[in-house]
């Protein structure tokens, strides 16, 4: 079962370079990640090398997000940062969540984290193996976190695919990423549970597979805050290359219960419990849709060809999702013919 989870990675992955080298990614700094609803307050860069113009802003007592503008996959422009990240002050140490695509990238990060406190970083949460969510762990490394967790699913992925993830995003950014090694994280998490970071509780939510293998996220019950990484998505269309639409739309009824106040997705502006619920009823349109066409006999571009007719209206929540029904259809078609046999 393992063996064909990462079999099925590593296909998945080769399937990502494909997309990855055929999107029109749009230019990175665009658009404006403010409208949330969400009191929050932006925090102008720093005065140290801001090659990415970051800023932070506060989710929540204590929680704070550094938001890319970017909508697309890693470029030259955008150096790389194309992902979100959080941080959450404990009052003894700081939780990271996520560290960029990059050392480069985590180290912009940290001088964010510094901007709010001198804390040290004493653990890191990594959601999954995409190299958009951890390349970044060195630059944290100096401040000796006590703990790099990820799933065990995600640990043993990032092993393996560690090289080839930075090998792949230099190749996207002309070199951005640099000559630079993986740090895998190293304590793993094998189920759902309450954990208390300096007597503050977060709940770690683990997936077998969502948006990719061994998915996490965070949830500050305290806070209302929900870190969803890449199982939610806002302003751009989510990516289907690593996915188990099942289990996606399961993870996302877990969140849903949780009636979070504040929602950060993995890519794409802050939002709110909203952002959840159109990202399930998405992804149940796109498999009842798929399900249907299978049953009734149709290939995978004639679904795709009514999928963009259905699922038109996601165009205002995901700009350009009707470019990549094509190929989340087809993901979804292998899954929709996996699950009836
Ligand atoms: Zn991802």
């Amino acid at each position: 079962m393992f063996q064909q989870l990462r079999t099925l990675a590593i296909a998945s992955l080769a399937l990502f370079v494909a997309a990855c080298s055929s999107e029109d990614t749009p230019p990175a700094q665009q658009g404006s990640p403010t409208d949330s609803p969400a009191e929050m307050t932006a925090t102008p860069a720093a005065d140290f090398d801001n090659p990415f113009g970051m800023a932070v802003e506060q989710l929540s007592d204590g929680v704070y997000a550094i938001v890319s503008p970017a909508r697309g996959f890693p470029d030259p422009q955008n150096l790389g940062w194309n992902s979100n990240t959080a941080f959450v002050v404990t009052g003894d140490g700081v939780l990271m969540f996520d560290t960029g695509s990059s050392p480069r990238i985590g180290e912009a990060l940290r001088e964010m984290v510094r901007s709010v406190t001198d804390q040290p970083v004493r653990w890191i949460i990594n959601t999954h193996v995409h190299g958009d969510h951890w390349l970044g762990n060195e630059a944290f490394l100096a401040d000796q976190p006590e703990k790099i967790l990820a799933s065990d699913i995600t640990i043993a992925l990032m092993h393996e695919q560690g090289y080839e993830w930075i090998s792949r995003f230099n190749s996207m950014t002309d070199g951005a990423i640099g000559d630079i090694e993986p740090v895998p994280a190293r304590d793993a998490v094998t189920e759902s549970g309450s954990h208390h970071f300096a007597g503050m509780e977060a709940v770690i939510l683990r997936s077998e597979r969502a948006h990719s293998p061994g998915d996490l996220a965070l949830w500050l019950p305290e806070q209302g805050v929900l870190l969803a990484s890449d199982v939610i998505y806002t302003g751009r269309p989510p990516a289907t290359f690593d996915s188990d639409v099942l289990g996606w739309i399961a993870f996302l009824d877990e969140m849903i219960a949780l009636e979070p106040e504040v929602v950060l997705p993995g890519h794409g502006h802050i939002a709110d419990a909203q952002a959840v619920v159109q990202m399930r009823d998405f992804f149940q349109t796109l498999w009842d849709l798929v399900e249907a066409g299978f049953e009734a006999g149709q290939m995978d571009y004639e679904i795709a060809e009514q999928a963009r007719t259905e699922l038109a209206d996601y165009e205002a929540l995901y700009p350009g999702v009707g470019e990549t029904l094509g190929e989340a259809v087809s993901h979804v078609y292998m899954q929709v013919e996996a699950a009836l046999f």
